[in-house]
């Protein structure tokens, strides 16, 4: 099969509500009225970002899946998406599997696939998204990283740790029983993106991102920009990782013999979560709940931003914890 019959098998499909599609030099996307372009890139490559005999449909669904969560830490809506595709052979079960699993998320997000190139090579997916914002009175609706305000609460949704869990276990670093293990997979190979929260979350949170290198991380990326500082209680975050709740909960069956900062580096420092990590004032509490249960996504609160620059973490005594969860960097 040639390059042309690929891309017109695997990832051409009739526009929706683009103005032009896959097929010409270029596709065409025609903005709402009033709204600003959101853009962002991923690239996953073959043994940096997944192992090479990844199940390829989860492939596809985390490859748009890590891009969908940028828009969602911005509060922008969907609207399409380019594939750029280095494959090493033309595998046509592969091929399927993975169009299978990218497009069943593209269609759940409305987010449609416009364009992209095909080349031969090592295994590497990059795909750039495009969403809207709406601009009200001049004032873009985007959630930024610079809003952030002293005496703020600090936020994350869903859950943590898991995905690194995982990966731990996977490398051979950890072990645990198979049911916690299915589990956290998920995590790490089916991330959620929470579009429908960064949405609901416009006019109400000051600040976000989403977690993709470490919860700590993360943080200290709306520190700096927004030129606060912060106190993250961290025992409020291992509550958070879903092997922990099972392995400490009444009903948990099972045991996991990890440190407390085994469980605080998995829930601070882990990554991969995609969850977003967001701030509010105090006023806003209702708002955010409201935001939460509008969206079905679970929200906690995890601590507070503060005048003092710095990050400090805490323990459930509200003691001062040693700072060195180092987050994920491919060039550290
Ligand atoms: P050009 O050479 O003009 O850049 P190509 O011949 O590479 O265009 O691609 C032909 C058409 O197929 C273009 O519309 C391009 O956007 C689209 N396309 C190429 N690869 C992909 C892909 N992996 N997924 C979706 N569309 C693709
Ligand atoms: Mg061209």
């Amino acid at each position: 099969m040639g390059e042309f019959d690929l891309i017109k098998r695997y990832f051409k499909r009739p526009a929706r509500h683009a103005a032009l599609g896959v097929g010409d030099d270029c596709a065409l996307l025609q903005p709402s009225v009033g709204c600003q372009l959101a853009i962002s890139s991923d690239m996953l490559v073959q043994g940096r970002h997944f192992f090479a005999d990844v199940d390829p449909f989860k492939l596809g669904h985390k490859a748009l899946a890590v891009n969908l969560s940028d828009l969602a830490a911005c509060g922008a809506k969907p609207l399409a998406f380019t594939l750029a595709l280095s494959l090493p052979e033309v595998n046509e079960s592969w091929l399927a599997a993975f169009s299978a699993g990218l497009l069943a998320l593209a269609d759940a997000h409305q987010c449609e696939l416009i364009g992209g190139d095909t080349t031969g090579g090592p295994l590497n997916i990059c795909i750039t998204v495009f969403g809207e914002v709406p601009v009200v009175q001049g004032q873009s609706q985007a959630l930024l990283r610079n809003g952030a305000k002293a005496g703020d609460d600090l936020y994350v949704s869903g859950t943590v740790g898991d995905a690194r869990l995982a990966l731990d276990v996977l490398l051979g670093k950890l072990m645990v029983p198979d049911a916690v293990l299915t589990t956290a997979r998920t995590r790490l190979e089916t991330p959620t993106p929470r579009v429908a929260l960064g949405l609901a979350l416009r006019g109400v949170a000051s600040s976000a991102i989403d977690v993709s290198d470490g919860l700590l991380g993360d943080l200290a990326h709306i520190l700096e920009l927004s030129h606060t500082g912060a106190t993250v209680w961290a025992d409020e975050t291992i509550q958070l990782i879903a092997a922990y709740a099972y392995s400490t909960r009444a009903r948990g069956q099972f045991h996991l013999d990890f440190s407390a900062t085994q469980w605080r580096t998995l829930a601070l420092a882990g990554g991969d979560d995609y969850e977003l990590l967001f701030t509010a004032p105090p006023q806003q509490r209702d708002a955010v709940a409201a935001a939460a249960l509008r969206s079905q996504t679970p929200v906690h609160r995890i601590g507070q931003m503060d005048a003092t620059p710095g990050l400090r973490v805490l323990d459930a005594q509200g003691h001062l914890l040693p700072d060195n969860f180092a987050s994920f960097d491919h060039f550290a």
